[in-house]
């Protein structure tokens, strides 16, 4: 007896392993991607070609993953995030071949919204990448990271601040508290407090 396919919501290439019912419209799979079952995948995703979803994987809407990434139990991709081609992420902090660890002895690691992560940059495990964060290409990031902060090297330090439009900011890493600065481009103000950057109007795009 012939049965009939339910149609799915997003794109799976022929040739990507997709074990998850938990994938939201619009995204769309390339080849040799495999997504595990339980892997939650968010609404208008592009995962790229030799990604690896696992189980306890959760990403938001829009997220962009470029080839060769791989995202462990734990780790937490919220929405317009994007994640550059061949870039690492972890779950173990100490890992051994021999030592078996249940999935609570892993560490979590949260990516937020509308962060970037460059190519081949490495993120550790048990931290927060913040908002709008943007690491450079190759950057090894060992500590939790402020909102818009410029991230880059090994390990990787603040070199400055990212707006939401790409364009570095015109202030110093080091700006002191209530330091303002507009952004050249997309004219978004921003002040520095505690806590680092702060965007003070978010009307314009
Ligand atoms: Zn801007």
């Amino acid at each position: 007896m012939k049965t009939q396919a339910a149609v799915k919501p997003y794109f799976a290439h022929p040739q990507a392993l997709v074990e998850s019912e938990d994938i939201g419209p619009g995204t769309r799979i390339w080849a040799f991607a495999h997504v595990m079952p339980g892997a939650r995948i968010g609404a208008e995703c592009n995962i790229g070609d030799h990604t690896f979803i696992e189980t306890g994987a959760v990403l938001g809407n829009n997220v962009t993953v470029k080839n060769g990434v791989a995202i462990w139990w734990g780790v937490t991709v919220e929405d317009g995030v994007f994640l550059g081609p061949n870039c690492v992420l972890t779950n173990d902090p100490n890992p051994r071949a021999y030592i078996k660890k249940p999935s609570p002895a892993l560490r979590a690691t949260l990516i937020r919204a509308h962060a970037t992560v460059g190519a081949n940059a490495t993120i550790l495990c048990g931290i927060t990448i913040g908002q709008y964060a943007f690491i450079g290409a190759g950057s090894v990031v060992l500590r939790t990271v402020l909102d818009f902060a410029l991230m880059v090297g090994n390990p990787a330090r603040r070199v400055g601040w990212m707006c939401r439009c790409a364009r570095r900011l015109l202030i110093p890493a080091s700006a002191s508290l209530n330091s303002s600065t507009m952004c050249p481009q997309c004219r978004a103000e921003f002040r520095v407090d505690a806590g680092g950057l702060n965007m003070i109007n978010g009307s314009s795009s």
